[in-house]
């Protein structure tokens, strides 16, 4: 489970975030690229766009079932 006070601190406001458990696998950027990018200088992934659409949030939801830190949460503010 991702924990909202770890929130890498590149992350768009809103629901959607990663922590900074985020090992820089790059699978959410490769399962939901509207939503999430790749920070290389700082090795992490990041919310870039919160989910706008039933497409993007079937994304989102992928990509937080198959992180495999767990880094990925739905519930900030
Ligand atoms: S899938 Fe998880 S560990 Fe991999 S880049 Fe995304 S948030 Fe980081």
């Amino acid at each position: 489970m991702a924990d909202k006070g770890s929130k890498v601190g590149s992350n768009v406001g809103g629901a959607w975030y990663v922590d900074t458990n985020c090992i820089n696998c790059n699978l959410c950027v490769t399962t939901a690229p509207d939503n999430f990018k790749t920070n290389d200088d700082e090795g992490f992934a990041y919310v870039f766009k919160q989910p706008a659409n039933g497409d993007e949030l079937a994304q989102c939801e992928e990509a937080m079932g198959s992180c495999p830190v767990e880094a990925i949460g739905n519930d900030g503010d």
